[in-house]
């Protein structure tokens, strides 16, 4: 008999899934130069957006900065395919400022291939993942595949997305698949059921594509991108390629009647669709019964790319019947002749309740398999890229032998999302808002790199050019603070006098930075008194604005962000006995035994964990452990550990 053994390929690293999180961790664990092996269902497919051809908006906007920093690829490769950039709630606070991107569907899917085929120490094959194989100690060894392709690794990320068992409904019309033209995965799914991973079922949707040449465009208001396009990526400071304008409709009385009169028929709504959907990205019909006093809901008709017809309808997603989906549109100022290129439809799919995961997002159940993206029961692909970088990372490191890259909650909204996931899991498809940031103020989206760039450099996972450009707008940053905090504004220049008008008064002489600080006085204002100012480069003039115009704020945040971080350091032991722990109800003894927490901080924020029993643990914790000596604060109360 022949020996199979010599013809198992083995690769420190296997990801499983070409999409959004997927490319970012193959790419993550081959930048760490882990020899890394991506499996795909459909190569063509690698960097698909299945939904809207958009990336980024609130607190997403953020999440792609993040990755960016971390010298991740979808900043980039929005850049490359952007068709239109826009900053959403460009005149509220920096905290909750969005970048988003129209991307041109084909060129993004373009884009990231070519990166991917170009990235060193990563290979890439077509192959259906059946399973997941064990070692003898119960550590991933590797995957099989449908067509008898066997792969070994020292770690393995499934980023499988809505393939799990994938069901797709239009109307009464059921199709098994994991997205439009694409089988599902069952016997990946199956598998993981076998190796007792707690699945549940998700639901998501997508609307009609129409065609562009029979959309009555001149009755529909215009809807222009920025004027100049700002990049996603720090690497990028000009987007070169034209623009292109969406364009706004809405929804009617009649609309909303068609909808009512067939709601029999919705999926969602005669019990066909088991799985939750997104409560903050709801199909039409969805919006119709829970806005019922709403006479019409907006539309963004937006274009799918620069060379064809094809024409998103933002905020229809459906899965009504087809005769419903035609209905409909007729009843839509703009649409009334608009021919469906592509029906809207919904789909159902398994995912993994995230608490299985640690914190690394390695599995608890097996060691060294990692789960990343829509998988964990998110909805996006930024907090699926997000998830895949890091998981990515992690994946490498472990292979290599070295400490894991955890963000916690101050420092990165990729923090929060993994934190989120992995402590609290997830029972409707979770997608991130700048509101689940308790530290928002000191994560925007125009300082990601400031926050992140230093981590991924120092653990080798930024390329040089990154490094290069970062320095260079690091000691631009530092020269501008340098300059604000050096230069004396007194009341009796120029530039003090209308400090004193405009702010009612200006006693001493103070720094341009404490001018600023002023409510009143704008860096635009300033620039006219002080010319160095205006010739450091936006970025840094942005960041002065910013840090004095919130200085007071951004102080109290990192003081919280300080004691979060000292919690964060008072470690749980995997194996404390809760049921020991004095003062702790039956109900929290069970939370905590079946979340087991990896730290103080991790225990606070399991819902139903009250300071107290947060207290109570950590007196345990002391009493038996070493730990950091520091006193500590819960709930204002001083609480020191001796
Ligand atoms: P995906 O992008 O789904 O990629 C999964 C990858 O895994 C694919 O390349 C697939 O081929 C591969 N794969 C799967 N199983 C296997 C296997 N066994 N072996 C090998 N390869 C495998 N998001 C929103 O934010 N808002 C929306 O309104 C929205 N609507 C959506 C509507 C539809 C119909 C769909 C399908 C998705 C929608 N999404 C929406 C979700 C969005 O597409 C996902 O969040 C995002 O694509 C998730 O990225 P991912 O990398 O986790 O998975």
């Amino acid at each position: 008999m022949q020996d199979i053994s010599n013809s198992v390929r083995h690769y420190d690293v296997i990801v499983v899934g070409g999409g959004h999180a997927g490319c970012e961790a193959a790419a993550a664990a081959a930048r760490l130069g882990a020899n890394t092996l991506l499996l795909t269902g459909n190569l063509d497919f690698i960097g698909q957006m299945s939904c809207n051809p958009a990336i980024g908006g609130l607190a997403k906007g953020h999440l792609v900065r993040e990755i960016d920093a971390l010298d991740g690829l979808m900043g980039r490769i929005t850049d490359a395919a952007g068709l239109q950039f826009r900053t959403l709630n460009a005149s509220k606070g920096p905290a909750v400022r969005g970048p988003r991107a129209q991307a041109d569907r084909k060129l993004y899917r373009q884009a990231m291939q070519a990166e991917l085929w170009a990235t060193p120490n990563l290979t890439i094959k077509q192959a259906e993942v059946t399973d997941v194989t064990l070692n003898a100690t119960g550590r991933v060894q590797g995957v099989t595949t449908s067509s008898g392709w066997v792969f070994s690794a020292g770690s393995v990320v499934l980023t499988t997305g809505t393939f799990l068992r994938g069901l797709m409904h239009i109307g009464p019309t059921q199709i098994t698949g994991g997205r439009a033209g694409e089988p599902a995965a069952v016997q990946l799914a199956e598998a993981l059921k076998r190796h007792n991973f707690p699945l549940g079922r998700l639901k998501t949707g997508t609307p009609p594509r129409l065609d562009a040449r029979t959309i009555d465009y001149s009755q529909l208001a215009e809807q222009p991108g920025d004027t100049p396009p700002l990049p996603f990526s720090f690497l990028n400071t000009a987007i070169t390629q034209a623009q292109l304008p969406c364009h706004i409709t809405t929804t009617t009385a009649e609309t909303h009647a068609i909808i009512r009169a067939n709601l029999h028929r919705a999926p969602m709504y005669s019990g066909q669709i088991e799985g939750t959907g997104p409560r903050y990205c709801p199909s039409i019909e969805d919006k119709v019964v829970r806005f019922a006093q709403k006479d019409g809901h907006q539309i963004f008709l937006e274009p799918e790319g620069y060379d064809t017809p094809e024409v998103y309808p933002n905020g229809i997603s459906t899965s009504l019947p087809l005769d419903v989906q035609l209905a409909l549109l007729k009843t839509i100022p703009g649409l009334e002749n608009a021919e469906i290129l592509r029906p809207g439809y919904a789909i159902e799919y398994d995912f993994v309740q995230p608490t299985a995961l640690h914190h690394t997002l390695e599995t608890k159940a097996i060691p060294g398999l990692y789960f990343a993206g829509q998988l964990n029961g998110t909805t996006g692909y930024e907090e699926a890229a997000a998830q895949g970088l890091m998981a990515g990372l992690n994946a490498a490191l472990s292979v290599a032998g070295k400490a894991p890259l955890v963000l916690d909650r101050a420092t990165a909204y990729i923090g929060v999302l993994i934190d989120d996931l992995v402590t609290k899991g997830t029972t409707e498809p979770y997608r991130m808002f700048t509101s689940r940031a308790e530290y928002r103020l000191l994560l925007r989206a125009d300082n990601a790199d400031l926050r992140l760039t230093p981590i991924g450099q120092a653990m080798g996972a930024v390329s040089s050019k990154r490094v290069a450009a970062f320095a260079q707008r690091q000691a631009q940053v530092a020269a501008i603070f340098a300059l604000s905090h050096t230069t004396k504004v007194t009341p009796s220049s120029p530039f003090g006098q209308t400090v004193a008008k405009l702010a009612g008064g200006m006693a001493h002489t103070c720094t341009v930075f404490d001018v600023l600080k002023r409510p009143q006085i704008d860096l635009a204002l300033a620039t006219r008194f002080v010319p160095e100012l205006a010739a450091m480069p936006a970025h840094a003039q942005e960041q002065l604005a910013v840090e004095a115009h919130y200085d007071g704020y951004l102080q109290r945040q990192q003081a919280d962000a300080q004691r979060l971080r000292d919690d964060e350091a008072l470690l749980i032991p995997g194996d404390v006995d809760y049921a020991i722990i004095g003062g702790l109800s039956h109900e929290v003894r069970q939370k905590l035994t079946q979340h087991r927490p990896p730290t103080l901080a991790a225990a606070g924020r399991i819902s139903g964990i009250t300071p107290a029993a947060v207290q109570a643990v950590w007196l345990h914790v002391r009493k038996h452990t070493a730990q950091p000596t520091a006193g500590r604060e819960i709930n204002g109360e001083s609480f020191c550990g001796h």
